[in-house]
């Protein structure tokens, strides 16, 4: 029998989801060699059955509601149908896109050697794919998450996770989503639009209850309006599945019918069977234990992205993996904080957020804290579109926007700014300063702001 080869490296990644990517890019541009180690395909969830293929799916949806209410602008245009294979073809070939340019970054980045295979560790410095040892000086840990079901719930056949669902065939005519959380209300969304009967199953009293109530509650008004059936406050009993359909019965007793269930209760970290353990790293519930400069329990090893118990977002991947390459580069970068990363759920409407909600503000500064809610229904733009929402905004008592909630229709794209704000602590004085451009649906942010500085324009103090 042959030895096993072994390569050494200022760094080995596991795993080349968002974070292990950027991890490995930034490592390379500050001159390290890294063994970047991945047992399916570099970009992980978020490019191949995450962020982006979701977000494709739900710009056909738009397209479809556009044409769907064309009448009202004046155009005629109907949806005659939809062919799932065609709007496959769009995911597809979106996410193709992306898989070859970012093949390509990481192919030209000078010190990455790209291992495909299953990684396991077998010290705390080396990683072992097939036969072959991969030794770091340093070691970082970014296999990301997986979906989770309920006890007693079998993903397969007809109840699927958010990955199968965006292979299916077909739209399903009838579809049951249990969690009406980010993903729950993300398909909710794009299956409605292109036709499907709908129901969400939330065992809290609302849909995306991480967010700040008053987005909660349009949002719930939104999708009774576009007749997707809510059902908050209501617990699972039991999933029957047949081979055609399935029925998810609630504990009242309530029996929803359905082609299809989607279980979208949330995601569990991946380090079961990575030997994590046995050298020396700790887990908590799954998660890598890391204190914030996301030092596991072991010095040389680091932990980066859905991992690290916090929020599970593609973009805190990136700035971990930023944060950790540059750390290991002996730069002093700033730890990268939950609490400043903003937060974007894809359905119409859109849901955007950054900071403190408002009774996290409230518990935190008492009393003194004030809010400003904008309604979008005196916004030029977000009336062109048909869009009702609103921009509300917490500030800390006498000081900085603590935290900014925005519902509507592609209201994402102003995150940047509001998270910009946060992240600076802007005041209201400050930000009321700056010209928003006339008609932009950014113009909502800068309105608020204005009426928090006293001095409001187009709304009511
Ligand atoms: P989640 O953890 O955000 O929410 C799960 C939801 O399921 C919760 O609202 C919970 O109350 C509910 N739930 C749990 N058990 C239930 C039961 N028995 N019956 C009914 N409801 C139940 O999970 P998710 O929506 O699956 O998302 C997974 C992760 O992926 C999250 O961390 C999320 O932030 C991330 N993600 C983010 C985006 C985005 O940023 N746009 C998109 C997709 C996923």
């Amino acid at each position: 029998m042959s030895q096993p080869q072994a390569t050494e490296f200022d760094a080995v990644v596991l795993g080349a989801g968002s974070g292990g990517y950027a991890t490995a890019l930034r490592a390379a541009q500050l001159g390290m060699s890294v063994a970047l180690i991945e047992r399916d395909k570099i970009g992980g969830t978020c490019l191949h059955a995450g962020c982006i293929p979701t977000k494709a799916l739900l710009h056909v949806a738009e397209a479809a509601e556009s044409v769907r209410h064309s009448a009202s602008l004046g155009l005629r245009a109907t949806v005659d149908g939809v062919d799932a294979a065609g709007v496959r073809k769009f995911t597809d070939g979106v996410v193709t896109r992306l898989y070859r340019g970012l093949q390509g970054l990481v192919a030209a980045a000078p010190g990455i050697v790209s291992v495909v295979g299953a990684g396991r560790l077998s010290d705390s410095h080396t990683v072992t794919v097939d036969g072959i040892h991969y030794i770091g000086r340093h070691l970082v840990l970014a296999t990301g998450s997986a979906p989770r079901t309920l006890p007693g719930v079998r993903l397969g056949g007809r109840i699927l996770s958010s990955t199968e669902a965006l292979q299916l065939p077909e739209i399903p005519s009838r579809v049951v989503i249990i969690g009406g959380s980010v993903i729950g209300v993300e398909f909710a969304s794009a299956w409605r639009s292109l036709g499907s009967e709908v129901t969400i199953v939330e065992a809290l009293p609302s849909l995306v209850p991480q967010e700040d109530p008053a987005l909660s509650r349009q949002l719930e008004r939104a999708f009774r309006r576009r007749k997707i059936g809510v059902r908050t406050g209501a617990r699972v009993a039991e999933v029957e599945q047949r081979d055609d359909d399935a029925t998810v019965v609630l504990a009242d007793g309530e029996k929803l019918d359905a082609d299809y269930v989607l279980v979208a209760v949330g995601r569990a970290p991946v380090t079961g069977d990575l030997g994590l353990e046995a050298v020396g790293i700790k887990t908590e519930q799954g998660f890598v234990r890391t204190d914030e400069r996301l030092r596991t329990t072991v010095p040389h090893a680091y932990a980066v992205g859905d991992l690290v118990r916090g929020l599970q977002l593609a973009h805190r991947g990136f700035a971990h993996g930023t944060f950790v390459a540059e750390q290991i580069a002996g730069l002093n970068p700033a730890p990268v904080t939950d609490a400043l990363i903003p937060r974007v759920t894809y359905c119409e409407p859109e849901l955007a957020s950054v900071g403190l909600t408002e009774s996290q503000a409230r518990e935190r500064y008492g009393d003194g804290v004030r809010t400003y809610e904008y309604n979008l229904g005196g916004n030029g733009r977000s009336q062109i579109r048909g869009t009702t929402g609103l921009v509300k905004l917490v500030q800390e008592p006498g000081g900085a926007v603590a935290g900014v909630h925005m519902i509507g229709s592609r209201i994402g794209e102003q995150v940047g700014e509001a998270s910009l704000w946060v992240n600076l602590g802007l005041h209201p004085d400050q930000v009321a300063g700056i010209v928003h451009a006339h008609p932009t649906q950014n113009e909502a942010l800068g309105e608020a702001a204005l009426v928090l500085a006293g001095k409001p324009l187009h709304a009511h103090a």
